[in-house]
């Protein structure tokens, strides 16, 4: 039985969260919001309790979790070898969403880190997130609070939804702030190496570096087979609705025009046809048609781009073409999640 505690993230008080920690304190598993999506949290040093996340999920067991602090002491206890660069990106945007890769102490588990001798940390900047971590008094592994696959959960329903009678309890608490994972970037080396796209961006962190870093070739989809990513949750097929997705990218004009054509053409063929678009075309097009948001207010298109996937599972569409988004600041996070749910099946034009 999972127990399910509505919380008002904006107006708490601790006490309202003592049950949920006293069950990650005791070795359970307790869904909570973040900043960027929801997560699925255990004590990050307990083997045992780690195992119900990779259970809960079906998650596969190489596929490392991030740790979640709650403050910057509980990070010596977790890793080594912190270098200049590590350091900058902690002051920079912790709390917040970037998650760093370090070299791991030896009361990690392995299972915590899938086999790697590094371990993945990150300070939410969300209050009711850190603050369930510090009462809970462990450092708290916490995957997206999904269904393995699926699209990451960004209010409470999907959560409940996904995990209800898999977990311990789930903490509902409205809608989530960004609405894509975090940035994970290796630190270990002497140059940093982007191995996610999330919700800082490749620019913030160069400026706040002060240097050019790299990004991981392998983020750019698996049709360069030859490539392990370096992350490997990146390997995986992620975020997929029932529905097959195709995303069509090009001047907005042209994409519009492709994806009328596309949509006529399934049609014929008997498919169920749903459209992903944004406010700028939404006019343009009839049927069972979801706008992401503004692309003059991109954070609009991250806070929305996995509910609507969702809700096309509500429906009984085949097939859903959807527009692409420029692939530039927080744009690029948010392709590499589309080009992910659609299997990297991308038509331009
Ligand atoms: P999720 O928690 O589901 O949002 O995914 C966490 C991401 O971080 C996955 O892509 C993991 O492969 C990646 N990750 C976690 N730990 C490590 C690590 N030690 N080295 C490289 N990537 C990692
Ligand atoms: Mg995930």
């Amino acid at each position: 039985m999972t127990k399910i505690f509505n919380i008002d993230p904006r107006n708490f008080k601790d006490c309202e969260l003592e049950e949920s920690a006293k069950i990650l304190n005791e070795g359970g598993t307790v869904a909570f919001p973040t900043e960027t999506v929801y997560g699925i949290g255990a004590n990050a040093l307990e083997e045992e309790a780690v195992k119900k996340i990779f259970e809960a999920k079906g998650r596969p067991s190489d596929n490392p979790l991030i740790v979640h602090i709650s403050k910057e002491d509980q990070l010596k206890e977790l890793a080594k070898d912190i270098n200049k660069n590590a350091q900058l990106l902690i002051e920079k945007f912790w709390p917040g969403p970037l998650t760093i890769i370090l070299n791991k102490r030896d009361k990690v588990p392995n299972c915590t880190t899938g086999g790697l001798n590094t371990v993945a940390i990150r300070m939410p900047s969300h209050r009711l997130a850190r603050k369930l971590i510090g009462l809970s008094k462990v450092p708290v592994a916490a995957p997206s609070a999904n269904i393995s696959g699926k699209p990451s959960p960004t209010k409470g329903e999907h959560v409940v939804k996904d995990l209800k009678n898999r977990v311990d309890g789930i903490i509902c608490g409205g809608h989530v702030q960004i609405g894509l994972e975090s940035t994970v970037i290796d630190a270990t080396g002497e140059v940093p190496i982007i191995l996610r796209p999330g919700g800082v961006t490749k620019e913030e962190i160069e400026e706040a570096l002060n240097m050019e870093i790299k990004v991981d070739p392998a983020i750019e989809g698996y049709f360069k087979k030859d490539l392990t990513p370096k992350s490997p949750g990146m390997k995986y097929t992620h975020y997929s609705p029932e529905a097959q997705v195709v995303i069509v990218t090009g001047n907005l004009e042209d994409t519009a025009k492709k994806i009328i054509e596309l949509k006529k053409d399934a049609i014929e063929e008997g498919k169920k046809v749903g459209i992903m678009c944004t406010d700028e075309t939404k006019e343009k097009y009839d049927g069972l048609v979801y706008s992401m948001g503004s692309r003059k207010k991109i954070s609009t298109i991250a806070l929305n781009m996995f509910h609507i996937l969702r809700l096309f599972d509500e429906t009984d569409v085949d097939i859903i073409f959807a527009e692409g988004i420029e692939s530039a600041h927080l744009g690029s996070a948010i392709m590499n999640r589309m080009t992910k749910a659609a299997g990297y099946n991308i038509i331009k034009c």
